[in-house]
């Protein structure tokens, strides 16, 4: 791959960027939320630039509602600070303010110098990672840092203009994902590019720049050195943003599905293993049609399917070696988690699910026995949910998913994370939980 060192220059040279006057482009206010206008006006009246940036000035452009808005400013994070108090400074690597309103967060950055054009020693880069990126910069220093031309994109709360310093409205006019600079560089210094080159691309139904995209084969194994908890984040960007099915296939498509999820994709690369695939795109589907509902997902549910096919063949040698069903499930759930979690640490509680979702699947062929107790189990609808999935993925469960309906019509307060009255209480209580800290990561 030829590799050209321009963008390294491009850096150091001051360029002009391209002015997009407000009736020139499409991004009104009333397509920004309350909060994200909030953040920039107040940032503008204390005097300091302030700037949307990122998603929500490309999902609008694309005619999409933007996930979140991140705002980008000269305020340093403690200045920052003063300005709000719903304000929180997070961050390792680099930090930024959380602006919270309610539910929604919005992120404001302070302008940051891409490592290299530094000197001065706050920005830190190992073996070309970057480790440290603190270095404080100006508009266009910023946006070299940016990862693809269509995220970096400014809007001027100023004067309302889009500022382009990198052809990324004509990039977004052409569908086209390029990445700002030398791809080499841009995916060593971080790796979870090429992640997210994958993500925007399937979500956005963009074409990733041909040089992007062949070097994805070179430095994909650099994935392996990222850390699980931030693997584990991008995970949830990926499969719960609304086009898993199409971001599946292109993680597959580019062999990077294998750094999330090693043992499942071992599995997806045998021939004669038709069912993982069906199944795997079946929980996809209706993770994408829930979604689209505006249903919740949770990952708990998520990762028990993705994980199912590895555990199953697990469980069947225990079984094979003499384990009950039950023993063999639990046993062989234990060995993917502690596996999996290598790859992308997740907190417990969705570990938990996943180990209850499968031993449910054992419970739920017993039909006769207590079914108040199943039926009462905190994840028995989580449970249900999975057993109807291996029915559509074709597995013969039609009549044990009728038996669980019918049983369900009958017992108002099934599946209820908690019993509200003495109604049907169950015969015996759980034990309490062990661990009662359910937010800690499973690692
Ligand atoms: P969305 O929020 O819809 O997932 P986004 O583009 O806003 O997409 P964020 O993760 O919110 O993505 O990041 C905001 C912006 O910060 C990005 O648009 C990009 O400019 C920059 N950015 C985020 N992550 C990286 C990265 N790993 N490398 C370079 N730039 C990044
Ligand atoms: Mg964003």
């Amino acid at each position: 791959m030829t590799v050209p060192d321009k963008p390294k220059k491009v850096a150091r040279l001051k360029i002009k960027p391209t002015i997009i006057p407000r009736d020139q482009h499409t991004i009104s206010r009333a397509f920004i939320s309350e909060n994200a206008l909030k953040v920039l006006y107040r940032l503008k009246n204390a005097g300091y630039k302030s700037y949307l940036v990122g998603g929500g000035v490309r999902d609008i452009l694309l005619g999409r509602e933007p996930k979140d808005f991140d705002v980008v400013t000269d305020a340093k994070p403690e200045q920052i600070r003063e300005l709000f108090r719903n304000c929180r400074l997070i961050g390792r690597r680099f930090r930024l303010a959380h602006v919270r309103f309610g539910d929604e967060i919005i992120e404001v950055s302070t302008f940051r110098a891409p490592h290299h054009v530094s000197d001065q020693g706050a920005g830190h880069v190992e073996d070309g990672r970057i480790i440290r990126d603190n270095v404080y910069g100006d508009i266009d220093d910023d946006v070299w840092r940016r990862d693809f031309t269509i995220n970096a994109l400014f809007y001027n709360i100023e004067d309302f203009s889009i500022v382009d310093y990198v052809g990324g409205v004509k990039d977004l006019e052409a569908g086209q994902l390029k990445l700002i600079g030398d791809p080499a560089q841009r995916y060593t210094e971080d790796p979870v590019r090429m992640l997210r080159a994958v993500r925007f691309s399937s979500k956005l139904g963009l074409r990733i720049h041909p040089e992007a995209e062949q070097a994805i084969s070179q430095y994909a194994a650099l994935l392996e050195e990222i850390p699980a908890a931030r693997l584990f984040e991008e995970m949830l960007k990926l499969f719960m943003g609304g086009c898993a099915i199409q971001t599946f296939e292109s993680l597959r498509h580019y062999d990077l599905f294998k750094y999330l999820f090693p043992q499942t994709d071992k599995l997806l690369d045998t021939p004669e293993q038709d069912y993982p695939h069906t199944f795997i795109m079946q929980a996809l589907k209706n993770t994408d049609q829930r979604l689209d509902e505006g249903s919740s997902v949770t990952p708990g549910f998520l990762l028990a399917a993705i994980l199912w096919e590895p555990m199953r063949v697990i469980a069947d040698e225990h079984i094979a070696n003499g384990l009950s069903e039950i023993e063999a499930v639990q046993l062989a759930g234990d060995t993917v988690i502690s596996r999996q979690i290598s790859s992308t640490a997740m907190p417990r509680r969705f570990t938990h699910m996943a180990r209850d979702i499968w031993s449910l699947q054992i419970r739920l062929k017993r039909t006769r026995k207590r079914s108040i107790r199943v039926l009462m189990h905190p994840k028995f609808r989580a449970a249900f949910d999975f057993l109807l999935l291996r029915t559509q993925a074709g597995e013969p469960f039609q009549d044990l998913v009728d038996y669980w309906t019918k049983e369900q019509l009958e017992e108002p307060f099934a599946g209820k994370e908690k019993i509200k009255s003495g109604y049907h209480k169950p015969r015996s209580r759980r034990r309490p939980r062990k661990n009662r800290n359910n937010n800690s990561a499973d690692s």
